[in-house]
């Protein structure tokens, strides 16, 4: 079920045990926009009854945080325009050259290509890989972009991250929607933290004025206190 968290913001929550991310729609005047195309064509489903169940409308533009498969791969089946950072435009131009069968997964995991916990994800999701359709975005944005949708005004930056090298992070003014972008780095760094990336984002975040934080996968919080639980990793490298 879709929750509100500020006037203008929604979210469908993340699930554990599919590890399905949050999906945050804003709702403008003239356009509402979504943050994440989620995992598959089956979870942007889940996400539009949530927003049409609210009578709100379809978000007109879907703009992603980074590449990684359970915030892109449901690209392919979202309404209207699309919008990812340049670096996450090429790791997805890259992948609609994969094959997507039991075979040409399990070369990928052998090469470390894909990493085990994905690769379980990814089946989890997809009865059958043959399903899976890359897509790349429409648009592409390298810095700092501003879209006015009516009633609010969405701030877009691309940056490096702790978890991967294409962040996009968006914010309504009230509300910075990361994705990922606070989390270890699963692909380069076998889940752990690289000091310096995280402290150039720990800096970045405590250089912004929005109350709230909405990160990939876990419930909505303050961003202070996200700040917190990312000194405290820190502390602990
Ligand atoms: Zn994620
Ligand atoms: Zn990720």
């Amino acid at each position: 079920m879709l929750q509100q968290l500020t006037e203008r913001v929604w979210y469908l929550p993340h699930d554990e045990p599919s590890d399905r991310p949050v999906l945050t729609y804003i709702q403008g005047d003239q356009l509402s926009v979504a943050v994440d195309a989620g995992a598959s064509p089956a979870h942007v489903r889940e996400f539009y009854t949530a927003i049409t169940d609210q009578r709100l409308p379809i978000p007109e533009i879907t703009i992603l945080t980074h590449w990684h498969w359970d915030h892109s791969f449901g690209l392919c089946a979202v309404n209207g325009f699309t919008l990812a950072s340049k670096k996450t435009a090429k790791k997805l131009k890259e992948m609609t050259e994969w094959a997507w069968t039991p075979e040409a997964m399990a070369a990928r995991l052998a090469s470390g290509e894909e990493i085990p916990f994905c690769h379980e994800q990814i089946c989890l999701e997809y009865r059958r890989p043959e399903w899976i359709q890359i897509i790349e975005p429409d648009m592409t944005l390298e810095g700092e972009g501003t879209m006015d949708i009516g009633g609010v005004t969405i701030r877009s930056e691309t940056c490096d991250s702790p978890h991967s090298r294409d962040a996009l992070l968006v914010s309504t003014g009230d509300v910075l929607i990361i994705g990922d972008a606070g989390y270890e780095d699963f692909y380069e760094l076998d889940c752990q933290y690289d000091r310096e990336r995280l402290a150039a984002f720990i800096e970045k975040l405590k250089g912004r004025d929005e109350k709230w934080l909405i990160a990939g996968h876990e419930k909505p919080l303050l961003r202070k206190d996200f700040i917190a639980y990312l000194e405290t990793k820190y502390k602990e490298l």
